[in-house]
């Protein structure tokens, strides 16, 4: 009898990690820092635990980074293992227009592990697809960077802090800062309190917003009663005082007293200027002044790092100042997260807790390479021509509370303006279309290659197809 092969297993959202498989991560990283201090020698400089030393971590990095991809590095050469790097797109094939799916089929026969780096949302998805070792998403585009999220999580655990009751101010470039997608999903699922501070115009994008809203049972609850000067109602994201798992809409019990409660970590952005056409915006800096308000007096002050000017240096002596420790947990943090991906300990491995966080149950519907509605977010992998042959558009189905909407599959951000009544589903081999998203759900599952989504049914008509009224009791698209 062969043995059965562990799964492999790729950490491209935060979601795709129970809360308790989070729990073990962290665990398996404190082992690492305890053997280190009992040694009396600075974890920073440890030598190797040779747990890792027949494997071979690949770097892949289209975009700049300094901590991910050498924290990364320098966990995998403290296992014992090896790395090879490919951190200049200029001098790697992507200059000569080779497709992310080609590089990766490649790179996973020289590497057990990749971790990938890209400007494009979405593309470690695609990336994940295309590989037969597993992916860790080490930053893609806008979209998350779920190993930031470990170590912020783990630095705030190592200070003693309850997620439970947290109350986490989020300061800065709220929609262009992946770090904090992940974060807040995370904090929500943690059942912290989210206080958003963003700099005008770059709040959390509205995806983001209904994902916590709608998934993680997070509700909006004023601040005050009154607008903000800027006509804004400030309100907090609290999440239910209950057990966390999922169930759509539910009315959660909120903890008003979370209204008065001080601020427990403030979470300080730069602009991500590398996102936005408009380089020159009016930006909260975070400072002495700022932090002197009394609801700040016991928060640690966070930052993912780089820091521009967004974060006054005068606080690295701060004693709530806890950026470079952060950082510095990048290491044990990535070391435990590789070797469980690796299966290298016996009695923890993630390929135990195959299914990642309980994310509702979407129908999936992949339209043929090629053809129907493409994903509306222009920095969606899908939307990169060199990618075009490889990345179909991919969409959750999901009936939300306005109705029912597309969720792109790689870059996870919704059909936003496009509303339900507009879209048309049309059928390949009868050359008609119904309108709405309705023939998705409800056909057999063996129909659905047959269908291409389009925007409206104007383009259904205009793309040769015909309208087909959808009577009573009837299911088939077209
Ligand atoms: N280093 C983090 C990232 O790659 C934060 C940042 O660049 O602002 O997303």
């Amino acid at each position: 009898m062969t043995k059965a092969q562990p799964l492999t297993r790729h950490i491209i959202s935060i979601n795709d990690l129970t809360n308790k498989e989070i729990e073990t991560i962290f665990e398996v990283a404190q082992g690492f820092l305890k053997e280190l201090a009992d040694e009396h020698i600075p974890y920073r400089i440890a030598r190797s635990s040779g747990l890792a030393s027949k494997s071979i971590l690949a770097s892949l990095f289209y975009e700049p980074s300094t901590r991910t991809r050498l924290s990364f590095e320098s966990a995998m050469l403290r296992l014992g293992g090896a790395t090879i790097t490919s951190a200049d797109p200029a001098v790697s094939s992507a200059a000569k227009g080779e497709s992310l799916a080609d590089t990766i089929r490649v790179i996973s026969n020289y590497a057990d592990i990749v971790v990938i780096r890209h400007p494009r949302d979405g593309a470690a998805r695609l990336a994940a697809e295309y590989a037969q070792v597993p992916v860790i998403n080490g930053g893609d585009g806008a979209h998350e960077h779920p190993t930031q999220t470990l170590c912020d999580l783990f630095t705030l655990r190592s200070k003693n802090k309850n997620l439970r009751n947290m109350k986490v101010a989020i300061s800065g470039d709220l929609k262009g800062s992946r770090t904090i997608h992940s974060f807040v999903y995370a904090l929500a699922r943690f059942g912290a309190t989210i206080d958003p501070l963003p700099a005008p115009g770059m709040e959390l994008p509205a995806h983001v917003d209904r994902r916590l809203r709608e998934e993680f049972h997070s509700r909006m609850v004023s601040k005050d009663s009154a607008p903000s000067e800027s006509g804004r109602i400030d309100a907090l994201y609290v999440t239910a005082d209950q057990p966390h798992q999922l169930s759509l809409y539910a009315e959660p019990e909120i903890d008003y007293g979370v209204l008065q409660k001080k601020i427990d970590a403030v979470y300080v952005t730069r602009f991500q200027k590398e996102r936005w056409t408009e380089k020159d915006r009016p930006y909260p800096k975070i400072d002495a002044k700022f932090l002197g308000e009394p609801k700040y007096a016991e928060a640690s002050v966070m930052h993912p790092l780089p820091r521009v000017n967004e974060l006054d240096a005068s606080l690295d002596s701060d004693r709530r100042a806890i950026y470079f420790q952060q950082a510095s947990y990048g290491v044990p943090v990535r070391m435990a997260l590789i070797s469980l991906l690796l299966h290298l300990h016996k009695n923890n491995s993630l390929h135990k807790f195959a299914g990642g966080f309980a994310k509702p149950n979407y129908p999936l519907y992949a339209q043929p390479i090629g053809t129907g509605i493409a994903c509306t977010n222009p920095n969606c992998i899908t939307c990169d021509p060199a990618e075009s042959q490889y990345a179909a558009h991919k969409f959750y189905v999901i009936d939300g509370q306005a109705g029912q909407r597309l969720r792109c599959v790689y870059c996870e951000s919704d059909i936003d303006e496009v509303v339900t009544a507009r879209f048309a589903v049309g059928d390949t081999v009868r050359k008609t279309f119904l309108p709405g998203l309705s023939a998705l759900t409800r056909a057999p599952a063996e129909r659905l290659r047959h269908f291409v989504i389009h925007r409206s049914e104007a383009e259904a008509a205009a793309a040769g197809f015909a309208p087909r009224e959808s009577g009573a009791g009837k299911v088939r698209a077209g």
